[in-house]
């Protein structure tokens, strides 16, 4: 997954462009990159790390201008280590002898026609986001919101795009609109357009729109333009909702928090759990589907006994020395006192590899809870996603392998259930416009 953000017509972009990149960090938190433009020339800098870390005021000063873009990155496609720096987006191209650049979230899928078109042509990263490069390097006619289109036409997938030139910001998302892109303003200048809302408060601007599926926006000095350049058929991910985008986030036309809470609520419907004592989340991401979970009282009163510790660094998280139950010690506290002979009920988003699972509910027995019930928000995730999301290869999928009752087995607890995929659906007004492709192996490129 990535994050990318944008800033037109602002003092201070490139930091402005870090204020909206931390916001989105939730993301993607391994690299990051800006490049600036003062009309005249671009200006890059990137590095490896989180956004307020790796831009130094050196950096910034270097990062002249008033139109910026930006991009965090969590590697969806190269497992390649060499080289990570050239995979740090965004990506500089030449339009007619013109700088330009590039920030993409998304996953490209037609790979082998891309290819076509780009034979001969030197790759300097292992991205696919690089081929939107070359392609419009390529293909420059000189009309360059034509090019782009062009460009956007011979792709696959999902592609949520950010371009800047010295004289133009432009913004693209796929007729699928799997990736969000949403864009505010604050007051009669500065333009901003960030993958999630919750960017738009930090930076004192509103939200005013969404940059809607098969459809371009152009900022420059003659104004903003809109272009509907491909028919819409909206794919949005669903996992968006479930787990990926922050609670404070306006996405695909929904309040997250308000959805997490109505899927919460469908989830104790379905399943509830009479005469359970408390719902905990496991944090961050599924506490607002245990509020929801807990709101008819008949589950057990929402009461996390299981809190995040904010301050443990990737790296130490990361030590090669700590076993996967002290790495869940690192990352949690439980509420002792609070758990010995209790019925709990665990609230959890999703289980993809279901590797955190099954200690968090070893460490609860251990510490006296009585009946340890576990309820999950997602559908069994089954099938790999080809559109930028980690979840790469059926083998690690554990409800590829397992059914529900032997995951059950496998986590330890006393009942195991998951939300399901109608009921899911029938929670989105549009329930046909949602990807549900990691749930129902329904691809739809
Ligand atoms: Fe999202 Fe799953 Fe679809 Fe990927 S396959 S876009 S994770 S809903």
């Amino acid at each position: 997954m990535c994050g990318i953000v944008g800033v037109w017509n602002a003092r201070k972009a490139a930091e402005l462009t870090v204020v909206g990149l931390h916001a989105n960090q939730h993301r993607a938190i391994d690299y990051v990159g800006i490049v600036t433009t003062d009309g005249y020339n671009l200006f890059r800098e990137r590095g490896p790390g989180l956004a307020r870390q790796v831009f130094t005021d050196k950096m910034l000063n270097a990062l002249h201008g008033k139109a910026a873009i930006g991009h965090i990155r969590y590697p969806t496609v190269d497992n390649d280590p060499k080289d990570v720096r050239d995979n740090i987006q965004p990506i500089m191209g030449v339009y007619r002898g013109s700088q330009f650049a590039v920030a993409h979230n998304g996953n490209i899928t037609n790979g082998e026609e891309v290819a076509k078109h780009l034979q001969g042509v030197r790759l300097a990263t292992t991205m696919d986001s690089e081929w939107i490069v070359r392609l419009l390097e390529k293909y420059a006619s000189g009309d360059v919101e034509a090019d782009i289109i062009t460009v956007a036409k011979l792709l696959k997938g999902s592609f949520s795009l950010l371009f800047l030139f010295r004289d133009r910001m432009i913004a693209l998302v796929d007729p699928s609109g799997c990736r969000p892109l949403s864009w505010g303003k604050n007051g009669d200048e500065g333009i901003y357009v960030s993958s999630e809302t919750c960017a738009f408060p930090n930076l004192n601007a509103v939200h005013v729109g969404d940059i809607e599926p098969g459809t371009m926006h152009v900022w420059a000095a003659g104004g903003h333009r809109v272009e509907h350049y491909a028919r819409a058929h909206p794919k949005h991910c669903r996992f968006e909702g479930i787990y990926y985008s922050h609670p404070s986030s306006r996405v695909f036309d929904e309040n997250i928090s308000r959805f997490r809470v109505a899927l919460g609520k469908a989830l104790e419907e379905l399943y509830p759990v009479p005469g359970a004592d408390l719902v905990t989340p496991v944090p961050d991401s599924s506490n607002f589907i245990a509020m929801g979970y807990a709101s008819s009282g008949r589950s057990g009163e929402y009461y996390p006994v299981i809190t995040r510790n904010h301050y443990v660094g990737r790296s130490f998280i990361a030590a090669k020395h700590l076993n996967r139950s002290d790495i869940v010690a690192q990352k949690f506290n439980f509420t002792a006192n609070e758990i010995v002979g209790k019925s709990i009920v665990v609230i959890d988003d999703s289980i993809v590899r279901s590797t955190t699972l099954p200690i968090i509910v070893e460490k609860l027995r251990e510490m006296g809870a009585r009946e340890v019930h576990v309820r999950i928000g997602c559908p069994p995730i089954k099938y790999p996603c080809k559109y930028g999301v980690d979840i790469r290869s059926r083998d690690e999928l554990v409800a590829a392998k397992y059914t529900e009752e032997e995951i059950r087995e496998l986590t330890g607890a006393t009942t195991l259930k998951y939300m399901m995929l109608d009921r899911l659906r029938s929670l989105s007004q549009k329930p046909n416009s949602f990807c549900y492709a990691c749930m129902d192996g329904k691809y739809w490129d």
